[in-house]
């Protein structure tokens, strides 16, 4: 028996307040439907909630990174730096919250436990960490790709005597390095940023580097109200610029190849996107440099060059330099005077492939070499990407399907928003939706759930579920679009791998890798075919 709307606590239950759950609450109340949305956190900014460690900051253009749905939003935000930092953006989101009226439908520090599907009713009964529950017919996850922290597996963390801090958990009371001896394990986008802020006061720094990553230069500016003008007049341009490139970003590859161009214009070519803000050097640089090997060993070539340039020691320029993967195979941590920090008498670099670290201790970190006395260890470990915070969930779909077992080989998907088994289960940025410039996939996502919605409740259907076949055609073209990536031959989150995480030591096929627009175009179709491939009722 299918119980009428009005039975369940709410039409529609949203996980997570961050920049999808506020835009998909915006949306549903358009629809007229009664939604509560659960956050674990104290605020609302999800990723901008929770990541409040030194220097973290957009590496996307702030203005092709806002919300674009409302005029009036973007009529009234000034951003005030070319890449904004953490508490500028979290301003910002706090500012859509108060301007949409969103807190009234936001309960904070709810954690949510468990999910179960109740086929008999079709709804969806939420339990949260403090055991409450609430019965919805539909569930929307808003969980984050990238919001499950992983600690290293190392030995004796909390044995250590001084304080310590995962960067995605960071206090929000001030955290002064001065006169400090601090670590950082941990060299990806999160430690780069981290670690060129902690360098300019602590009395010591010591970075633990397992793996070098190629970092490019953001090269960040203020910008004042006469360009804020200016930004906002092209608007118009930089969303529709978004909507083109390959993933959303206002930067897009060059039409040439490395090899169509002399060696001098190749290297001019690459001095101009060296010089340029932005994430242009991996995204905007030849066409073929993530999939050819030997043009990918060119531009590696030039960034070898740059660190030696950079850092004076050559022995330490050499251990800053990957080995293992080429330029652009892994995320490009984007730097500010990053290189520079090495050059710096309060800083050291150990390189755990040479000395590993064997434990923490109560005093600091031991490795093979010696000991470490340390005041501070941050952990920029990263994350359990893209499933871990599906995983930290206990949903139950049809008979009591688990989906934590339904993906232990890796997540299978239907556009990367829904899943065989479990019915109106929507999740936005679930695994294999495209990503790149997250919040251009976020509206698009929030948009086509909405719509879908729209269209049930249109036709008062209650129940919509992917089916095996649809998920089987989509895996096949996720698996298609990785076809030829270097990438794939690299070990890191975009491969699905977490050496801190049980069976997940090998490489998967964790993500859609192909362009934003043939992403869009495939489900734009399955919107306009009356979502035919999946099973309405
Ligand atoms: P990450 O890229 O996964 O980097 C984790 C780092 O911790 C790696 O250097 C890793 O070394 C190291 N590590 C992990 N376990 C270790 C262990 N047991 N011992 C020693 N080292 C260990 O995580 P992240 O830096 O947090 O970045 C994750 C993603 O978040 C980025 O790729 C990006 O998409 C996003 N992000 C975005 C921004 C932004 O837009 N501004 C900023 C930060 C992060 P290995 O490489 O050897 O595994």
């Amino acid at each position: 028996m299918t119980l009428p709307i009005s039975e369940t606590d709410f039409d529609a239950v949203i996980i997570g307040a961050g920049m999808s759950g506020l835009y998909q609450l915006i949306r549903l109340r358009e629809l007229g439907m009664r939604v509560r949305v659960f956050e674990a956190g104290g605020g609302v900014g999800g990723t901008w909630y929770w990541n409040r460690y030194p220097g973290a900051r957009f590496d996307s253009e702030s203005y092709s990174y806002g919300y674009s749905f409302s005029k009036e939003l973007l009529a009234e935000w000034d951003w005030t730096e070319h890449f904004a930092p953490q508490p500028e953006t979290l301003r910002y989101l706090e500012h859509v919250a108060d301007r949409f009226d969103l807190r009234r439908d936001i309960q904070f520090d709810s954690r949510v436990r468990s999910a179960h599907w109740q086929e008999e009713g079709r709804f969806w009964r939420v339990a949260l960490e403090d055991g409450t529950t609430a019965t919805s017919r539909f569930l929307v996850t808003a969980i984050g790709p990238l919001s499950a922290p992983t600690l290293p597996r190392i030995d004796g963390i909390d044995s250590f005597n001084g304080e310590s801090c995962h960067t995605a958990r960071w206090p929000h009371e001030p955290v002064s390095f001065d006169g400090k001896r601090v670590a950082v394990i941990g060299t990806g986008a999160t430690g780069v940023q981290t670690i060129q802020e902690v360098a300019k006061t602590a009395k010591q720094l010591t970075v633990f580097q397992r793996t070098p990553n190629w970092c490019a230069p953001l090269l960040n500016r203020k910008i004042d109200k006469e360009e804020m003008v200016r930004i906002r007049s092209t608007y118009p341009d930089i969303f529709r610029r978004c909507q083109e490139t390959f993933a959303c970003f206002l930067h897009t590859a060059d039409p040439r190849g490395t090899f169509d161009v002399t060696p001098e214009e190749r290297e001019a070519f690459f001095e101009k996107l060296y010089a340029e803000p932005g994430f242009g050097i991996w995204v905007g640089n030849f066409n073929d440099i993530l999939t050819n090997r030997e043009a990918n060993a060119q531009i590696s070539d030039f960034m070898a060059r740059k660190i030696r340039q950079r850092v004076k020691d050559p022995a330490i320029a050499e251990k800053l330099i990957p080995r293992n993967h080429g330029f652009g195979t892994r995320r490009v941590p984007l730097e500010t005077r990053y290189y520079e920090v090495y050059n710096q008498p309060n800083v050291e670099l150990v390189d755990l492939t040479e000395t590993p670290i064997e434990r923490v201790i109560r005093s600091g970190i031991r490795t093979t070499a010696r000991d470490y006395d340390l005041d501070m260890i941050i952990y920029a470990t990263g994350f359990d990407a893209l499933t871990g915070a599906f995983d930290r969930i206990d949903f139950r779909g049809v008979d009591g399907r688990r989906l934590k077992d339904d993906w232990s080989e890796g997540a299978e998907t239907y556009v990367g928003m829904a899943v065989e088994g479990f019915p109106n289960m929507l999740m936005l940025l679930g695994p294999h939706t495209a990503l790149g410039n997250i919040p251009r996939s976020i509206e698009y996502n929030v948009d086509w759930v909405t719509d879908l919605l729209r269209f049930m409740r249109d036709r008062e259907l209650t129940r919509v579920e992917a089916t095996g076949e649809g998920v089987e055609a989509w895996m096949e073209m996720v698996e298609r679009a990785s076809e030829g990536l270097l990438s794939n031959e690299v070990n890191s989150w975009f491969t699905g791998v977490n050496t801190n995480i049980d069976g997940r030591h090998n490489r998967r096929l964790s993500r859609y890798s192909g362009s934003a627009p043939s992403y869009r175009e495939r489900c734009n179709a399955v919107a306009k075919e009356g979502y035919k491939e999946m099973l309405l009722s």
